[in-house]
């Protein structure tokens, strides 16, 4: 399937290439989990010096000639051949177009920046943090700018995570969502019905581990082929062969722990499930951000949120935490696990809300990044669309602007997939459910291979081999449509909360 001569000569370059961008995320993964502060600067150095030496492999000019040979001959290739082809061009000119001293500038500041983040959110203070995230706007909008797109640098942003994608078209998906969403989290907020999440207190951290390791390997994820560590902030990093998830513990929140390990153990499973004899070429890497996070969120909400999921390990939890849970009853429980609460914090907010904090964060990063809105009124501008769209204004900068750690990173137009993930996993809980109905029965069971399989066989294997909306059409039959995830949260959470 990937025989033309021109693709093998490729295939050799993308290996070395890919192995050198391992090699940077392990340190990436590394500069999170285990590296003391002493030695963040060197840390600085080693990436900057590594990514020239990726950058210099990734634009080697033997394979623009490779390039074109196969773009000549475009209509004899394979599919399979097509897709490395166009993934290598979108690589390449990224890599020829952007100076090395660029990119090394940029590695340097992505691990300052995070740094910078991490102190100033320890101390709730925006102002020393306020630089380091000029220069990633002023260094994003330059990339866009090198690239051939400083005519709309948000749109760029938002390619570099889910190809073909446009701000235009999730303002559309967000109207939608808006216009529903609202009026069904008022509904939700102003019902008689609470949840009495302030029960769970004191889970001892050892205790929270074990069970989320048993959890999150009962649901399929390899722990020959990957870990789980601690960081400040939940991610997933890593490949195949070797996945890196990451979780936090607080004694009185353990749902958070157990959920954002859940969700980053979705997003493990897409990488565990992607063909490991591609690794270093699109046919085994992931389509995009936003069917990425529809891996998580699915795992997460449609599957561990559901009676089923807890049927199976209510009994689990309880044994493991029986003076935490007594007193508490099972719909408690359940509902306590669906709890739909006003909450500042993005990653601690509930599936009905979630949504809003992504608007908010849309909203934001399309003006910092089209220059309506300077890094100083950051703050400001935050707290005030907080409260226009969420409904609330958050009592400090560490539970507003410095909560997320993407902007640190430069990483602008990420946290639409957040949202794209949402609606997309309910789509495909519909498919599946129309093809498997008693798929929930499975759950109550403790057995998630049917619906793991279900996900490798239509999403994970194909890799890059089709772009988001072609997936998701080819899979449920019609393009992303933001009624599935109205209709999903409709059905979950009108009965709970009448
Ligand atoms: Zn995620």
């Amino acid at each position: 399937m990937l025989q033309h001569p021109s693709v093998q000569a490729l295939l050799e370059k993308l290996e070395k290439q890919h192995n050198l961008s391992s090699i940077l995320n392990l340190l990436g993964w590394d500069e999170q989990v285990n590296l003391p502060p002493g030695g963040a600067e060197q840390r600085a150095q080693q990436m900057a010096t590594l990514s020239e030496v990726h950058h210099q492999l990734a634009s080697d000019p033997t394979v623009e000639p490779l390039l074109q040979k196969l773009e000549s001959d475009w209509d004899t290739l394979t599919q399979q051949e097509q897709t490395v082809a166009k993934q290598t061009r979108r690589d390449y000119d990224r890599a020829t177009r952007l100076p090395a001293d660029y990119v090394a500038e940029k590695a340097k500041l992505d691990s300052q920046a995070y740094h910078a983040w991490v102190q100033a959110r320890e101390n709730d203070d925006f102002a020393a943090f306020a630089p380091y995230l000029k220069r990633q706007v002023d260094m994003s909008i330059q990339g866009a700018e090198f690239l051939g797109h400083g005519e709309n640098p948000y749109d760029y942003l938002i390619d570099l995570f889910d190809p073909g994608m446009k701000a235009e078209t999730i303002e559309g998906f967000f109207s939608t969502l808006k216009a529903e969403l609202v009026p069904l989290s008022q509904a939700i907020l102003g019902s008689p019905i609470k949840a009495k999440t302030e029960r769970l207190r004191g889970f001892p951290v050892e205790k929270q581990e074990a069970f989320l390791k048993e959890v999150t390997k009962t649901l399929g994820f390899d722990y020959h082929r990957g870990r789980i560590d601690v960081a400040v902030h939940p991610f997933c990093s890593g490949n195949a062969n070797d996945t890196r998830l990451t979780t936090r513990f607080n004694e009185d929140v353990p749902l958070d722990s157990l959920f954002s390990s859940i969700h980053e153990t979705g997003h493990g499973l897409y990488e565990q499930g992607l063909p490991t004899n591609q690794l270093h070429n699109a046919l085994g890497q992931a389509v995009g951000m936003g069917i990425h996070e529809s891996q998580s969120r699915l795992w997460e909400n449609q599957v561990s949120r559901s009676r089923e999921f807890w049927q199976f390990f209510e009994p689990k939890y309880r044994e493991t935490f029986p003076d935490q849970l007594a007193g508490l009853s099972s719909d408690d429980l359940y509902l306590a696990i669906n709890a739909v609460t006003l909450c500042p914090i993005r990653v601690d907010s509930d599936e009905v809300t979630y949504n809003l904090h992504i608007l908010l964060r849309f909203e934001l990063e399309k003006k910092l990044i089209g220059g309506e809105l300077d890094v100083d009124d950051l703050p400001a501008e935050w707290n005030r669309l907080s409260q226009e769209i969420i409904g609330l204004t958050p009592a400090s900068d560490k539970e507003g602007v410095l909560q997320d750690v993407h902007w640190s990173g430069g990483m602008f137009g990420y946290f639409p997939s957040y949202c794209l993930g949402n609606m997309i996993a309910a789509q495909l809980w519909y498919k599946v459910l129309e093809e498997i109905p008693d798929l929930p029965n499975d759950f109550a069971e403790g057995k998630f291979d049917r619906l793991l399989t279900w996900l490798r066989d239509c999403i994970h294997q194909h890799g890059k081999l089709y772009d988001t909306q072609d997936l998701v059409t080819r899979v449920t039959g019609e393009p992303i449509n933001p009624q599935h995830l109205i209709r999903y949260l409709k059905d979950r959470y009108m009965p709970l909360y009448q």
